[in-house]
């Protein structure tokens, strides 16, 4: 079987996902036969180097041995059975385990099986714990602007106005969209965490405008990944933990692409510095509701989770005939092979001291984009932890954009391909989120790819 045999089969019959199908009559699809660590191979022997972890998903690399044999004994066990009545180990062992890990107050795992899924529930359990506590004025969500949380419609609602979600508007809930704190367009000379801080402004005054109407606000911590990796200073996460107590209001962080050692630590919630009138506390904070998916179970199986705290727990707990329960179920909810997969994703976070290891691979793409902080079409090279984005920019100094019809980034994916490796750029940003077992060399070979790649895409 050859890469055009599946090309075609595909194309016939396969609606590929986030795709203008037409594309793919110049623009060839890529068949994957088979993987190994960060390289994705063909049916023609060519490699290609996952520079984006598999939409941000694979953490420690395709097929890593420990994953898949932990998955093959999983298999010999049990397969899967449903969640409710019913319980098995792998979701008891990493509810648990979890818990242990997340910022400190979160003591429930609700289980979905995919991102967006874990955001409707967190949306849900939001609404309805207000219900239950005889709150039913509260019936709305404050989001971000150039955020993004799912393509379902209750969180695609919640993602900032964009082609995505203003496509299906009429078909959704009307959230209050509050300024972003995306340090991209800062002031000159203005610091990220003077901006950061100017820009919480807005979220304040929503607050003290909706609160009485708001069940929840929800963020993606530190870094609007599918806005273009837009990134902001962790203070934002601290003032809104402080402002959504005042105000009674629920805070949910998303952390489905930054979760799992993303952004350097494990969770991006526990970068936010003490409060001002607390210097000695430990950094980090505890939303009302964590969402996680993505890299999860290390890429190999779809999984999400939920966590909340417990007395949002026992909001829900009382009488059959309260009829307070949640109502919410997916059939593959918990399934034991995604959760054991999950597990052995958790172990190697525990053996391998990855987090430390990720430092010197952080610094690594740093320094290897050196030639592109001076570049005349580069407007920004930004880093948070394992992620890196290049900014392009028709005018860097005044940061005026290419017209997204030019489609720059999209030829530098080409010029990318062609070089064996992955990249997908969000319109004009160009970002690097390998999975964490790249090699120096590997991590060598893609900023060049990319350098390369932009020098061809801005010539004109
Ligand atoms: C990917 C993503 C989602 C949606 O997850 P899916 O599994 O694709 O449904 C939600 N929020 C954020 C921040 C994401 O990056």
């Amino acid at each position: 079987m050859s890469n055009e045999d599946y090309r075609q089969r595909s194309l016939a019959h396969v609606w590929h996902p986030c795709t203008q199908m037409q594309d793919h009559e110049w623009l060839p699809l890529i068949p994957v036969k088979s993987a190994e660590g960060v390289w994705l191979e063909d049916f023609e022997n060519k490699r290609y180097l996952d520079a984006i972890s598999s939409w941000w998903t694979n953490i420690f690399g395709h097929r890593h041995p420990y994953i898949v044999n932990a998955l093959k004994a999983q298999l010999d066990e049990l397969d899967h059975v449903l969640l409710a009545g019913f319980t098995h180990a792998p979701a008891v062992e990493l509810a648990e385990r979890l818990l242990r890990l997340a910022p400190p107050g979160l003591s429930r795992c609700f289980y979905a099986d995919n991102g967006s899924a874990a955001v409707e529930v967190a949306l849900k359990m939001s609404f309805h714990y207000w219900r239950n506590q005889g709150q039913t004025q509260k019936t709305r969500f404050i989001a971000l602007e150039n955020s993004y949380h799912g393509e379902t419609l209750g969180a695609l609602a919640m993602g900032g106005p964009s082609m995505y979600r203003d496509t299906y508007a009429p078909l959704l809930l009307q959230p209050i969209h509050v300024p972003s704190p995306d340090c991209y367009v800062r002031g000159a000379g203005e610091s990220w965490e003077d901006y950061t801080r100017r820009q919480f402004w807005h979220l304040d005054q929503a607050l003290q405008r909706h609160a009485h109407e708001t069940c929840a606000v929800i963020i993606e911590p530190l870094v609007q990944c599918a806005g273009g990796m837009r990134m902001y200073h962790p203070l934002y996460l601290t003032l809104l933990r402080e402002a959504c107590d005042r105000y009674g209001v629920h805070l949910i962080a998303d952390e489905i692409a930054v979760g799992f050692g993303r952004t350097g630590r494990l969770f991006a919630c526990d970068w936010a510095p003490p409060p001002s009138h607390d210097r000695d506390a430990q950094p980090g904070i505890t939303p009302d509701f964590m969402c996680l998916s993505k890299g999860i179970t290390g890429g190999t199986l779809p999984l999400a989770v939920t966590l909340t705290r417990e007395h949002i727990y026992e909001a829900f707990y009382a009488e059959h005939k309260a009829q307070k329960a949640f109502l919410h179920s997916h059939s593959y909810t918990g399934n034991p092979l995604a959760c054991r997969a999950a597990l052995a994703t958790l172990d190697l976070f525990e053996e391998t001291r990855v987090l430390a290891t990720n430092r010197v691979l952080t610094q690594l793409m740093w320094s290897r984009t050196e030639e592109l902080r001076q570049h005349p079409k580069v407007a920004e090279v930004r880093q948070q932890g394992m992620i890196l984005a290049i900014e392009m920019a028709k005018n860097a100094r005044s940061r005026e954009p290419y017209p997204a019809a030019e489609r720059r980034g999209l030829r530098v994916y080409q010029y990318a391909l062609e070089q064996g490796v992955l990249l997908r750029p969000l319109g004009n940003v160009i970002y690097f989120m390998p999975p964490y077992v790249i090699t120096p060399k590997e991590v060598e070979r893609m900023c060049q790819v990319a350098t390369e790649g932009i020098r061809l895409a801005t010539r004109d």
